[in-house]
């Protein structure tokens, strides 16, 4: 538990599941004092939620719970928290279900699929809606004297990037570059991410990550140029950087990329099939 630099009102509890996608933990914030908000109440394990409920009851209790976005690791803990859902759904999937596990399991088509054009205020947070990483995904802005802070979800992580899935999985990578662009705009003086640390450099992280995104898609297109065709190699080529544990993910990661390519008219024919 830490409270934020600058903001000793707004408290991280990190849970207990680290992992490629989650990094050291899922975040879970308490925001305000007498009551406080819930930001992505996180994975539904009893000792991270009795510390989310203890800290709470510590600073007035829980006025309601706000979700990011629906995956699994931010908000399987809603149920447990026993407080008021003032936005989101919750869900049993992540970025890292397939296709096929979305649409054999029992829940069908993404939650929230409507909720980019989601606007408006809860409480003290203003919505904005960041679509890539999830359809659902939103971020929460909060003006105080301090500064202004966004919860970012898992738009920005502290560090390493995150993942954006293709259309099946309910990523869109367009999108996710122009909710970048949003948040940039927003001009926040601190972000709080969805894993790892206090983002303290709002504007050089988005502009990093947007960079990110760019390069790959560069390294994408010039396989492409060269004549590359196969799937596989096309991801040596453009993901050559990746660790071996992550390459599932940067294999998910280049489909969204084809699509974007595809939507733009610049996917040449004949990439094979997955
Ligand atoms: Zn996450």
């Amino acid at each position: 538990m830490a409270t934020a630099p600058g903001h000793d009102d707004i408290v991280r509890i990190v849970a207990p599941n680290p992992g490629p996608m989650t990094l050291e933990g899922t975040n879970t914030y308490l925001v305000g004092r007498d009551p406080v908000y819930v930001i992505d109440p996180g994975p539904a394990i009893p000792s991270h939620i009795e510390a989310v409920r203890a800290a709470a009851e510590e600073r007035g209790g829980i006025e309601g719970v706000l979700l990011t976005h629906s995956h699994a690791d931010h908000t399987e803990g809603v149920e447990l928290i026993a407080a008021p859902l003032l936005h989101g759904t919750v869900s049993e999937r992540d970025e890292t279900s397939t296709p096929e596990a979305v649409l054999d399991g029992p829940h069908t088509g993404w939650v929230g699929q409507d909720s980019p054009g989601v606007t408006g205020e809860i409480g003290p947070f203003t919505l904005l809606p960041s679509p890539g990483h999830a359809a659902d995904h939103v971020c929460f802005t909060r003006e105080t004297a301090a500064g202004r802070v966004v919860f970012c979800g898992d738009l920005v992580l502290g560090h390493g990037s995150s993942i954006v899935p293709p259309a099946a999985m309910g990523g869109s990578l367009a999108a996710y570059m122009r909710s970048l662009e949003r948040l940039a705009a927003l001009e926040p003086d601190l972000m709080c991410p969805g894993h790892g640390p206090w983002i303290t450099d709002p504007a050089a992280k988005v502009a990093e990550y947007l960079a990110h995104r760019r390069e790959r898609e560069a390294k994408l297109v010039a396989a492409l140029e060269a004549g590359e065709r196969e799937r596989e190699r096309l991801l040596d080529a453009a993901w050559d950087d990746v660790p071996e544990p992550l390459r599932p993910a940067a294999a998910v990661a280049m489909e969204a990329h084809l699509e974007k390519l595809a939507a733009e008219d610049r996917l040449p024919a004949g990439v094979s099939g997955r």
